[in-house]
């Protein structure tokens, strides 16, 4: 199999797998009891929110465990500090955990603002500076989006920030930036930056919030006080623990570098048909999507996967949904996002297989299309 959905998810690494049965079998103490042995795991976790901070070039601030990203944006948006501010600004590119918040503050009264998309799926900056005043409370946005690997400026939103409603608190969502970009939150002063273990060969509901100023944070989930109080229920250690370890394995910059050469190949071979539309935007090198003229995506999905090659067909969350937001935002119509696929790496992938995969693409749209038409 080739597996090119690697946004929706990725192979755990094995050492991780290992690390987890140790804590799961043998260092299994709770990090709250008060023996020597749970002390050591608090000490063992103490290590990975160093790692992860060392990872985001960042001095200050706190790291916050979760159960995935889903819990980290909605900790940070819903969370955020009440100061005094009504009003909120999200991306209309953002991912379904962050959309459907900002739909609820809608629905419980607040003033919720959508920046559209601009044709390259970055946001319009623009448009977000005629919707930023000094009633902002926060900005939330995603770094890369899930969809089309378009990748936002964060220091020009920060900028615009900084000029318009320095008040304004700054959340973005990272899940597709973090161990795959080289981020650093000392130059880009998020507020709060949003991770999920999944997406980097860690294992799946764990993930964490950066937190720059604890002040600003208050607890949605409460009960036995862990996470200094910011997030109650006891810690899952082993999947913290194999978080920990990827975010250590794994070489940002050596990895980027080759899944650019990874994308540069299927880009070269899907481009040979003037009938495919490689969404070539210049965002992340781990994700693009491409559209088949005269065919349902869906069709195409399912007929490769049957010759072995795994695509996506937009976010795995909302693929069940009729349409797609994010794409119609961005211009394209019904037909075009119809006929979407979404192709997403990982290091892990050799060359040949991305050659593979990419004439069994063609061909199978080909044999799909001649029979449509
Ligand atoms: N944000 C983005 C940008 C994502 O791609 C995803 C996962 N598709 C999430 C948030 C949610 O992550 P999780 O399922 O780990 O909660």
């Amino acid at each position: 199999m080739i597996y090119l959905d690697n946004a929706a998810t990725t192979k755990m690494f094995e050492e991780g797998v290992d690390l987890y049965k140790k804590y799961a079998c043998h260092s299994f103490f709770n990090p709250s009891a008060g023996y020597g042995e749970a002390g050591e795991i608090k000490k063992d976790i103490a290590s990975v929110r160093r790692s992860i901070m060392k990872k985001l070039d960042v001095l200050q601030g706190d790291i916050i465990f979760t159960g995935g990203a889903t819990e980290s944006n909605n900790l940070a948006i819903m969370g955020s500090r009440r100061n005094g501010k009504t009003e909120y600004v999200f991306s209309m590119g953002g991912h379904p955990s962050v959309y459907n918040v900002a739909k609820e503050l809608e629905r419980m009264g607040f003033v919720v603002h959508f920046v559209n998309l601009q044709e390259n799926g970055q946001i319009d900056y623009k448009h977000l500076e005629s919707l930023l005043n000094d009633k902002t409370r926060l900005i939330s946005v995603e770094h890369i989006s899930n969809e089309t690997g378009a990748v936002n400026d964060l220091k020009q939103i920060e900028n615009l920030r900084d000029k318009l409603s320095p008040k304004a608190l700054l959340h973005v969502d990272g899940v597709q930036s973090f161990c795959k970009l080289n981020v650093s939150l000392s130059k880009v002063h998020a507020d709060f930056y949003t991770f999920s273990a999944h997406k980097f060969h860690g294992p799946k509901g764990v993930g964490g919030l950066y937190v720059r100023n604890i002040n600003n944070l208050k607890s949605i989930v409460f009960g036995g006080g862990q996470e200094e109080g910011f997030r109650s229920g006891t810690e899952n250690v082993g999947g913290i623990m194999a978080m920990g370890l990827a975010v250590e394995k794994i070489d940002v910059e050596k990895n980027l570098k080759y899944v650019k050469s990874l994308k540069e190949k299927m880009v070269s071979i899907l481009s040979q048909d003037n009938h495919v539309h490689v969404n070539d935007f210049e965002g992340s090198p781990y994700i693009f999507s491409v559209w088949f003229e005269d065919v349902n995506a869906e069709t195409l999905m399912r007929a490769v996967a049957g010759k072995g090659v795994i695509v996506g067909t937009g976010s795995a969350c909302s693929s069940k949904k009729a349409g797609n937001r994010v794409l119609e935002n961005m211009g394209f119509n019904k037909q075009q996002i119809k006929s979407h696929i979404r192709i997403s790496f990982c290091a892990d992938l050799n060359i040949e297989e991305v050659e593979k995969a990419g004439r069994i693409l063609l061909e199978t749209y080909n044999e799909i299309r001649e029979k449509v038409l």
